[in-house]
C-alpha cells in the first residue's frame, strides 16, 4: 500500500472515529439528559406535590387547604404514569368531600392513602426510569469504549508502523547511496513494498544495475584495449620498453626481454636505474633519461647489441609521455617509451656499400694516377710535340682525371669515416701554413675563373692542435667550393682570427649564397642544394665536418642568399 494511502486511511479513519466518538457521546449524553429530565419533571415533581399535600393535610389550616389545592392542581397537570390520573382524581374527589365535611376522618385517611399510592407509583416510575437511564449510560459507555479502543488501536498502529515505515527505507537508501558513491555498484536496496518507497527502491536498483553494467563494460573495454595493446607490442619485431615517471619498467615486449639478457621477472616492475648498474644495454637506453637529456623522438647513433650469438644494431627513439589529468590545465609527465628499431639489415647493407665504395675508390686511384702520369709525359712533350688541338684534349682529360681523383679521394675519406677507420695525427700545426697549402692547391682553379684572394692572416700566429693533412684537405675543400660557387672575377676573403683559446679560419665568398632552409642540411652526406649546376658528390662538407669535429673543432656556415657565404673553422690552440 502506498505511504500516501496509508497516511490518508489511518489519519482519515482516526478522524472519522473521533467524529463518531463525539456523536455517540453527544447522543448518549442527550439521552441521559432526557432520562433525568423525564424523572425530574414527570416523577420527582409528583413526589414533591404529594409531599406538600401531605404536609398541608397535617396542618389542617385554611391556608394549608389552599396550598393542598394548589399542589393538587399541579399534580393534575403532571400526569405521566398509567393509573396516575385515576389516583389523582380520587384524591380530588376525597379532598372535595373532606372540604365539605372536615370532621369525616375517613376522607382524610383516603386522601393520605391515595397520596401514598401516588408517591409509590412515582417512586416505582423513578426506579424504572433510573434503570433505563443506567442502561442508556451502559450503552453509551459500551459504544464510547468501542470507538475509543478503535481510535487507540488505529493510533497505535500508526504510531508503531508509520515512523519505521518511513524512516527505515530512508535509512537503507542513505546507506546504499553511500555505497554507490564509494563505487560499490553491486549494492542494492531490498524493501519490496508497493509503496512509493518500493518504486524508489526499484528505480534505485535499476540505476545501480546500470552503473554496474557501465562500470563493468568500461573495465572490460579497458582490459580489452590493454590486452590489445600488449598483444600489439608483443608482436612487434622491434624491442619496446615502457618506463613510468620514476624510471620503473612497466612493460617490455618479448624482443626487448630477449636482447636485455634478463628474464621477464628480472625486468618488469624493477627500477631501470638499479638494472643499469649491472646491465649495459639498460644503461645505454636510459642514459639520456637519467641525465635529463630530454627531446622526444631524438635519433641517436645505432646501439650495437650482441644477442643470440650475433651482433645487431638498433636505433633508439625515446618518447616522453605526458598527459593532462582530467580537470587540470597543466600536463604531467607519466612515463617514457623506448623504441629500438632493428637496423641490422641496413647496417649490413651500409657496410657492404662502404666496402664496395672503398674497394672501387681504391682500385680507381691507381689507374687515375697512371693516367695523370701519362698526361704529364704528354704535356712535357718528351715523347713528341703536340699540336694545339691535342693540347686542348690533353687539358680536358687532365681536368676530368683531377675531378675523378677528387671524387675517389672524397669517397675514400667517406668510407674511412663510415667504417671508423679514420686515423688522425693531431699535432701543433701552423694555421698560416694550412692556409698557404690550401691556396696553393686551389690556385689553378681560381686562376681559371680570374678569382682574386684577399688574405688577412696575422703572422706569426699561435699554432693549433690539428691534423695538418685533414685540416688542409678541409680548407682546400672550402676554398674550392668558394671558387666553384662564386662568379668570375670575384674576390674570396680568407682570414684568421685568434681568441684566447681558439683560432678561427674563415673563407668568405660573394657568390650565390645558400637559401636559409638548406643551411643545416649542407653538412649532410650526399646532400646538394637542389638546382646546383656544378658537378660534385655532396660529400665534401660532410667529410669536412667529421674531420674537424674529430679533432675537437667546429665548422659553421653563415650565408646570405644571393650575397655570399662564409664558412668558418674553429680549432683549439695548441697548449
Ligand atoms: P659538392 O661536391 O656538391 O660541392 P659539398 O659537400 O662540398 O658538395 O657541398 C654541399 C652543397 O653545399 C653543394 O652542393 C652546394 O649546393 C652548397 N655549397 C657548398 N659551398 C657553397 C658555397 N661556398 N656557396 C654556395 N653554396 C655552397
Amino acid at each position: 500500500m502506498k505511504i500516501k494511502t496509508k497516511l490518508t486511511l489511518g489519519v482519515g479513519l482516526l478522524f472519522l472515529l473521533i467524529i463518531l466518538l463525539s456523536l455517540v457521546g453527544a447522543k448518549y449524553i442527550n439521552a441521559l439528559k432526557a432520562d433525568s429530565e423525564n424523572i425530574l419533571v414527570a416523577n420527582y415533581n409528583s413526589l414533591e406535590y404529594s409531599r406538600n399535600m401531605l404536609v398541608a393535610l397535617d396542618d389542617g389550616s385554611e391556608k394549608a387547604y389552599q396550598k393542598f389545592d394548589l399542589n393538587l392542581q399541579n399534580q393534575e397537570k403532571n400526569i405521566t404514569e398509567i393509573g396516575e390520573k385515576e389516583i389523582t382524581a380520587e384524591i380530588r374527589n376525597s379532598f372535595e368531600q373532606y372540604k365539605s365535611n372536615k370532621l369525616d376522618r375517613s376522607n382524610q385517611a383516603n386522601i393520605r392513602k391515595d397520596i401514598f399510592r401516588l408517591m409509590d407509583m412515582n417512586m416505582q416510575a423513578i426506579q424504572r426510569k433510573a434503570e433505563v437511564a443506567k442502561a442508556t449510560a451502559d450503552k453509551a459507555l459500551f459504544w464510547i469504549a468501542i470507538a475509543g479502543t478503535m481510535c487507540f488501536l488505529i493510533a497505535f498502529i500508526l504510531l508503531v508502523n508509520l515512523p519505521s515505515n518511513i524512516a527505515n527505507p530512508i535509512k537503507e537508501l542513505t546507506e546504499s547511496t553511500k555505497q554507490i558513491a564509494a563505487k560499490n555498484y553491486a549494492e542494492r536496496v531490498h524493501f519490496e513494498s508497493h509503496s512509493e518507497f518500493g518504486q524508489l527502491a526499484k528505480s534505485f536498483n535499476t540505476m545501480a544495475k546500470k552503473l554496474e553494467e557501465y562500470n563493468n563494460s568500461n573495465l572490460a573495454k579497458l582490459m580489452m584495449e590493454k590486452r590489445r595493446i600488449e598483444t600489439l607490442i608483443n608482436n612487434m619485431h622491434d624491442p619496446v620498453i615502457g618506463l613510468d615517471e620514476n624510471l620503473k619498467v612497466i612493460f617490455a615486449n618479448e624482443e626487448a626481454i630477449k636482447i636485455s639478457g634478463l628474464t621477464h621477472a628480472e625486468l618488469i616492475g624493477k627500477s631501470a636505474q638499479e638494472l643499469a648498474i649491472k646491465n649495459d644495454l639498460i644503461r645505454s637506453l636510459i642514459q639520456d633519461l637519467m641525465f635529463d637529456e630530454t627531446g622526444s623522438g631524438q635519433k641517436q647513433q645505432p646501439i650495437k647489441i650482441f644477442s643470440e650469438n650475433k651482433e645487431s644494431y638498433f636505433e633508439k627513439e625515446t618518447f616522453h609521455i605526458s598527459i593532462t589529468p582530467t580537470g587540470e590545465t597543466g600536463s604531467k609527465l607519466v612515463g617514457h617509451v623506448i623504441f629500438l628499431r632493428n637496423v641490422t639489415t641496413y647496417k649490413e647493407l651500409d657496410f657492404a656499400k662502404t666496402n664496395f665504395i672503398a674497394t672501387v675508390s681504391h682500385e680507381f686511384k691507381t689507374p687515375i694516377s697512371s693516367i695523370k702520369m701519362s698526361l704529364q709525359l704528354l704535356e712535357n712533350e718528351q715523347i713528341g710535340n703536340l699540336n694545339d688541338e691535342q693540347k686542348k684534349l690533353i687539358y680536358s682529360i687532365k681536368e676530368d682525371a683531377n675531378r675523378l681523383l677528387k671524387i675517389t679521394g672524397e669517397l675514400l675519406n667517406m668510407t674511412q669515416l663510415e667504417s671508423g677507420n679514420i686515423q688522425l695525427s693531431i699535432l701543433p700545426s701552423d694555421p698560416n701554413e694550412i692556409v698557404l697549402y690550401a691556396l696553393h692547391a686551389t690556385k689553378t682553379q681560381a686562376d681559371q675563373k680570374h678569382i682574386h684572394f684577399e688574405i688577412n692572416c696575422p703572422d706569426p700566429i699561435t699554432k693549433v692542435q690539428a691534423d695538418y693533412d685533414k685540416t688542409a684537405w678541409v680548407l682546400t675543400n672550402l676554398i674550392s667550393n668558394a671558387i666553384r660557387y662564386s662568379y668570375d672575377h670575384s674576390t674570396i676573403y680568407i682570414s684568421i682570427q685568434q681568441t684566447s683559446s681558439q683560432v678561427q679560419i674563415s673563407v668568405r665568398d660573394t657568390g650565390q649564397g645558400i637559401a636559409p632552409q638548406y643551411k643545416d642540411k649542407i653538412f649532410d652526406r650526399y646532400f646538394r642544394v637542389p638546382g646546383t649546376k656544378k658537378e660534385g658528390t655532396g660529400l665534401g662538407l660532410a667529410i669536412s665536418k667529421e674531420f674537424i669535429e674529430a679533432q675537437g673543432g667546429q665548422i659553421s656556415v653563415d650565408s646570405e642568399f644571393g650575397a655570399g657565404s662564409t664558412f668558418t673553422l674553429t680549432l683549439h690552440i695548441a697548449s
